[in-house]
């Protein structure tokens, strides 16, 4: 079995997007500490959820894969976790009983708060300071000790994760999941829209096939709970290598950080420390992939990542743009599977589809989401592969970030509640409509 490299042979290597430290004992110190903490996931829950997305890769499950784009330390709030946990709810129940097929269900959460940057500073009225690069790395303020990378953050991220985890875990399987409180999670300002009279129409049809169940007896215990595991952008090396531990019951290691994690577009060169590091793990991993990615790539990403040709695995986010898709990945598709090689194709239809409006908010077009998402059916449908997912960002709150929808938001609506750190995330009305749409698109 493979042994991992140390973290200093993976700096030699020269890894993209890592936070530039000042004091390396501090950092030292930091890694330390984080190596003694408890592991947040278990390796038995990673290869349960290996196994799920073996279903996914296979063409008989379909994985929804969201929450924010950047979660935030002052984020972890019961309102919040719970508001984005019950939108990725409806959404899964919307697909499962619209579409008929099993719902794999997979946060972006508990460990969401490394992003790369595509520049190293920020200026702003003649002042250049380092870009914020998550609350991982840096504060958001624009203020000198604010952007200044300080390792104690990864400390608070362990804990802020083990805090929505704790809550996630209460959630799913204290009672909060239980399909009986389908009404339940249709509240506030989703009811009265047109996608929550259309969820409510369902819910009922949901009722009904509920209480016929228990009619003739039948209780099965899938109804009261659902399994939800965890996500993030494996991005910085310190926290993911200081996470990363020998299992005691296969030893093998297991990135201990969250269920899944994945290896972002701007850090999936072959040869360099995210694709080493991920290399030597067990958990199931993804790798984003954006229009310049070439089929030799993509085959030479697998080869490393997935030597055994694992179903489950591996998974490719391929994230095009609504303009590109088509266009773009037929060939990649295509060159993949007729190598053989065991994959799950999922959809981020996210990262190439932001703009610049007007107002200077950095937004996306719903329709160009739902666009992209109908290409990605399109593609895989006529190459006879299987459309195994979405990789989306969104939030459980009723903010104002990506134009379009049902309610029509447009650039002057985005000043009123843009709350993101980062990338603009679908509503939770934006995130219903789009969970009816996908539904949809894999009926027919
Ligand atoms: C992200 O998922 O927030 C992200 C930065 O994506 P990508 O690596 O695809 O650009
Ligand atoms: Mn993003």
């Amino acid at each position: 079995m493979s042994t991992i490299p140390d973290l200093a042979s993976l700096h030699a290597l020269g890894p993209a997007q890592q936070p530039s430290y000042a004091d390396r004992a501090e950092v030292d110190a930091v890694v330390d500490r984080l190596r003694t903490m408890p592991p947040l996931v278990f390796a038995g829950e990673c290869d349960d959820l290996k196994a799920k997305l073996a279903e996914v890769a296979q063409g008989r499950a379909f994985l929804l894969q969201g929450g924010d784009c950047a979660e935030t330390l002052a984020g972890v709030t019961a309102d919040n976790v719970r508001n984005k946990l019950r939108v990725l709810l409806q959404m899964a129940v919307v697909l499962t009983y619209a579409a008929s097929v099993p719902v794999v269900k997979l946060g972006r959460l508990a460990g969401q708060y490394a992003k790369p940057r595509s520049s190293d500073n920020e200026t702003r009225d003649g002042i250049t300071l380092p870009a914020y690069r998550g609350d991982a790395v840096n504060g958001f303020d624009f203020t000198p000790e604010s952007r200044r990378p300080d390792p104690q953050r990864l400390l608070d991220v362990y804990n802020a994760s083990a805090a929505t985890l704790n809550l996630v875990r209460a959630f799913t399987t204290g009672g909060y999941a239980d399909l009986r409180q389908v009404h339940t999670w249709n509240t506030d300002f989703v009811r009265d829209s047109g996608v929550g009279q259309r969820y409510e129409a369902m819910a009922h049809e949901i009722d009904r096939a509920m209480a016929f169940m228990e009619a003739i007896g039948a209780d099965p215990e899938e109804l009261r709970r659902v399994d939800f595991h965890s996500s993030h952008e494996a991005l910085v090396l310190e926290y993911e290598h200081a996470m990363t531990r020998t299992d005691s019951r296969t030893q093998s290691p297991y990135d201990v950080s969250g269920h899944f994690v994945w290896i972002g577009e701007r850090t999936r060169q072959i040869d360099n420390a995210h694709v080493e590091l991920l290399s030597h793990i067990r958990n199931p991993i993804g790798v984003k992939l954006g229009p310049s990615t070439t089929p030799d790539d993509a085959l030479a990403l697998a080869a490393k990542l997935n030597p055994l040709n694992e179903p489950g695995r591996l998974t490719f986010i391929t994230r095009f743009g609504a303009g590109k898709i088509r266009q773009g990945l037929p060939e990649l598709v295509e060159k993949v599977t007729a190598s053989g090689v065991e994959v799950a194709w999922v959809c981020d239809p996210m990262h190439g589809n932001t703009f610049e409006a007007s107002s200077g908010y950095k937004t996306r077009r719903f329709d160009d989401v739902i666009e992209e998402v109908q290409g990605f059916f399109d593609v895989h449908r006529a190459l006879g592969t299987w459309p195994g997912g979405v990789h989306v960002e969104l939030t459980g709150d009723d903010v104002t970030e990506c134009v379009g929808g049902g309610e029509e938001l447009t650039d002057l609506d985005l000043s009123s509640r843009y709350e993101s750190v980062c990338d603009p995330r679908l509503n939770r009305v934006q995130s219903l409509e789009l969970a009816f749409l996908v539904a949809e698109m894999l009926r027919t």
